[in-house]
């Protein structure tokens, strides 16, 4: 089998762009995803059939990957990484199945989830996420809803509101749990990104124009529904004080902002600290993504949520350091995604300072979350199973997990996470990363050769 100088996980802006400078350097290069194309979430490409009829979306994503391709890169796409040993990563795949891929040096670049916060009636199918409502949105040019609420936090729901009013869906309100919208210190200092400015006030401008009522300081507390349609969305003050209103609506799409997806680098030991701001977990690496394990790396919003542009910079140092580790050579970065990574984390630091840490936010709500909300929703676990388990101790959510089966799901926990560790008083360095990463057929798993062989070791052969 061969061994790889270099594998990388993650073809988003921060995994392309480490596999083609590492590439470029004349290292042999693997690069993994999951999806069926490169591009991660960002550069997510756009269906044959959309692309025929709107062109190409996000175009310079199509360029990188061409030029990824060019450079010699082997690309695995429709491949999940579901477990990783040392060098050896295990692999899934139509119609390979179960496989190992090997290489002296990873570089985990698995980008971000969304974070979810349950309320009740929050697993209607006309409550969706806005990552969704942004790639229907931007990518498709499909509105979600034809009377939409946006509600949430964090500055991703405002580009979100601006694509679904592009596409023709009326954004009837935008409900933000802190409160960003106002002038103070944070909006003067912002006046040093100009570019962010213009692009603020091009998404605001659609949203103003359409007269959408922006509500600040609130959040959702339910839903009324009448079958499989939405009726309309409750609302009310975060901190309770005040009485709960309801907005028309057929839709809403709500988010609190992304979660770096650190589980890979969880299961390979890399050390990562908890981030009090938001109560989740970030991996601990050096400025060029050189994480506590010789050999482990990573880049993008692995590492913590900075936007595309950041990724991909880091994307350019992570792939400094892979050169330099393997050459042995000093370490030569592109002073060009030095100085992009440096401003695009400033940035992203001063937009946090204006939105409520995620930590406190998750306590909020789920202390007022009533029994019956459903916590997670693999295994149908509410609010009040997890409440009444008698976990021995209030901060043990893994007993807490056994007796409920919350976070035990196909997702792994990967949603109801910030739910339950709010709810158990508790941080996610208490939920271990375990494989399966993902699921995968117990039937590829019988299947693989590589079961027979004995390769498959214990920790795996496990699951
Ligand atoms: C749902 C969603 C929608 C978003 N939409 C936008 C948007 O419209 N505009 C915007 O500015 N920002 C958006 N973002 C933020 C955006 O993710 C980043 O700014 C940028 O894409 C980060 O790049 P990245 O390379 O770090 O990660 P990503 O672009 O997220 O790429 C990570 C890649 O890793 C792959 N991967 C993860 N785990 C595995 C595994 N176990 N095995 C194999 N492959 C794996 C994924 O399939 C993905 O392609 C979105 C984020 C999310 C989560």
């Amino acid at each position: 089998m061969t061994t790889y100088d270099v594998a990388v996980v993650g073809g988003g802006p921060a995994g392309m762009e480490a596999a083609l400078a590492t590439a470029r350097a004349g290292l042999s290069v693997v690069l993994i995803d999951e999806h069926h194309e490169l591009g991660g979430q960002y550069f997510h490409p756009r269906a044959a059939s959309v692309r025929a009829r709107l062109g190409e979306h996000r175009p310079e994503g199509r360029v990188l990957a061409g030029q990824v391709v060019a450079a010699g890169v082997e690309v695995l796409t429709g491949t999940t990484v579901w477990a990783a040993e040392s060098s050896t990563l295990w692999v899934r795949s139509d119609p390979a199945g179960v496989h190992a891929v090997r290489a002296e040096r990873v570089v985990v670049a698995t980008g971000a989830t969304e974070r979810s916060l349950p309320f009740p009636g929050w697993q209607h199918p006309s409550v969706v996420s806005g990552g969704f409502a942004q790639h229907l949105a931007s990518s498709d040019g499909v509105a979600v809803g034809a009377r939409v609420v946006v509600a949430g936090s964090g500055p991703f729901l405002l580009p979100v509101a601006a694509a679904i009013t592009r596409a023709g869906g009326r954004v009837v309100a935008l409900v933000e749990a802190g409160h960003p919208y106002g002038v103070g210190a944070a909006q003067i200092r912002s006046l040093r990104h100009p570019g962010k400015l213009v692009q603020f006030a091009r998404e605001l401008w659609p949203l103003l124009r359409s007269g959408t009522r922006l509500v600040q300081g609130s959040v959702v507390r339910g839903v009324q529904t009448s079958g499989s349609e939405l009726q309309s969305v409750e609302i009310s003050a975060l901190d309770g004080n005040s009485s709960p209103f309801r907005v028309a609506a057929d839709t809403l799409v709500v988010g609190y902002g992304f979660r770096a997806q650190v589980d890979l680098l969880r299961l390979a030991g890399a050390r990562c600290v908890v981030d009090e701001h938001d109560n989740d977990l970030t991996v601990d690496v050096d400025a060029y993504g050189r994480t506590s394990v010789p050999g482990w790396y990573a880049a993008g919003e692995t590492t913590g949520i900075a936007g595309s542009l950041a990724a991909r910079a880091e994307g350019a140092l992570v792939a400094a350091a892979v050169v330099a580790d393997a050459s042995g050579r000093a370490l030569s970065a592109p002073p060009a995604a030095v100085r992009r990574a440096r401003r695009e984390h400033a940035f992203a630091a001063l937009s946090r300072s204006l939105y409520p840490g995620a930590g406190e936010l998750a306590r909020k709500l789920m202390d007022s979350a009533p029994d019956e909300t459903q916590l997670c929703r693999c295994e149908g676990t509410t609010v009040g199973q997890v409440r009444a388990a008698d976990a021995g101790s209030s901060a043990d959510v893994s007993a807490a997990k056994t007796l409920t089966r919350a976070g035990m799901g196909p997702c792994q926990g990967r949603y109801c996470a910030p739910a339950l560790c709010a709810l158990r008083g508790t941080t996610p360095e208490s939920l271990a990363s375990r494989v399966p990463l993902r699921p995968v057929p117990v039937a590829d798993l019988v299947a693989s050769p590589l079961l027979s062989s004995g390769e498959l070791t214990d920790t795996v052969q496990e699951a």
